[in-house]
């Protein structure tokens, strides 16, 4: 009787389940050689200032280009790579090649250059006891000024964890400027965000695409706009797709806007050619 229920129960592991867990696997085992194997590379997005839309920064955002299936996104392989172990070197990659094309964007386009590179951080990263070091040492290397590098961090994570904190101030401390990521989502709260030592927030692309369609959005975009002037934090928006939602959001005080109305994530290359093209037209404006 017990032979058979414990055979009942082993057809219960049905074969969907096995080949999704088989399937998480193998991707793990592909994300700990993807760093080896090159496949891994950094692409920049513009963030601009509104109105003008004078180049403010850039963001740099991973991308995995997997050898059988194709580019994965960072939504499903950073929470991966935080699991595994192996978030520790993807960062260190991502920084080191950020600050490094910061310093050959300065010397190949001099005073047209972005004043800024933002790099993610994810929760993992944040609780590294290496990391300041690590931060300070890529500066270091690629010339920069700790003020040039933006390390944008989510809400969820800043709050409430003491770890985390003393991170975020020794960053700031550094003269490190910190973005609050995402702010909207998770679990963030305009009465909380005194607490955080962040110099700026981005408003979630979900309340930019909203702005149209969404009274009940649009009063949260203006009431957090408001409390970062108040706090004196500078604000971004992202996800910025229309020339409505960017006069809008330039209209409501949102100081700098980011999303593929401007620009899309590029390679190196590809944001050089934008910026050079872009030129004439700052003189003009
Ligand atoms: P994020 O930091 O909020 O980055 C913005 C995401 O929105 C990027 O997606 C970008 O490509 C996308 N985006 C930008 N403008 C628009 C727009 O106008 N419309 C739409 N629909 N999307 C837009 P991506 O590159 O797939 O990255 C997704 C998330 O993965 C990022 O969200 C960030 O949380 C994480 N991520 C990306 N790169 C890294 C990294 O190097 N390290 C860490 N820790 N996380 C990263
Ligand atoms: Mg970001
Ligand atoms: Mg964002
Ligand atoms: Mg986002």
């Amino acid at each position: 009787e017990a032979k058979r229920s414990g055979r009942a129960r082993y057809v219960v592991f049905d074969p969907l389940m096995r080949s999704q867990v088989s399937d998480s696997v193998s991707l793990e085992n592909d994300l700990r050689q993807a760093l080896d194997n090159r496949e891994m590379r950094v692409v920049y997005q513009p963030l601009v200032h509104l109105p003008g839309h004078q180049l403010a920064g850039v963001e740099a955002l991973v991308r995995w280009q997997h050898p059988v299936r194709g580019a994965v996104s960072p939504v499903d392989f950073i929470p991966l790579a935080e699991a595994c172990g192996v978030i520790a070197a993807l960062g260190k990659f991502v920084l080191e090649t950020a600050c490094q094309t910061f310093a050959q964007l300065q010397r190949d386009l001099g005073s047209a250059a972005p004043p800024s590179m933002s790099v993610n951080l994810s929760r993992a990263q944040l609780r590294e006891p290496g990391l300041v070091d690590m931060v300070r040492d890529a500066l270091r290397s690629a010339d920069m000024e700790p003020q040039q590098l933006v390390l944008e961090v989510t809400e969820s994570l800043a709050a409430q964890d003491a770890l985390v904190q003393t991170t975020l101030q020794e960053l700031r401390a550094m003269g490190v400027a910190l973005s609050l990521d995402d702010f909207g989502t998770g679990y963030s709260s305009l009465a909380c965000l005194h607490e955080l030592p962040v110099s700026s927030i981005k408003i979630d692309r979900s309340f930019v695409n909203l702005l149209d369609k969404s009274d009940y959005h649009r009063v949260l975009i203006e009431a957090t706009l408001r409390v970062a002037a108040t706090l004196k934090l500078g604000t971004v928006a992202e996800g910025i797709e229309t020339a409505e939602q960017a006069t809008e959001m330039a209209a409501m005080g949102c100081q700098k806007g980011q999303g593929y109305w401007f620009g899309r994530p590029m390679d190196v290359e590809a944001l050089v050619a934008w910026i050079q093209a872009r030129q004439p037209l700052e003189k003009i404006a």
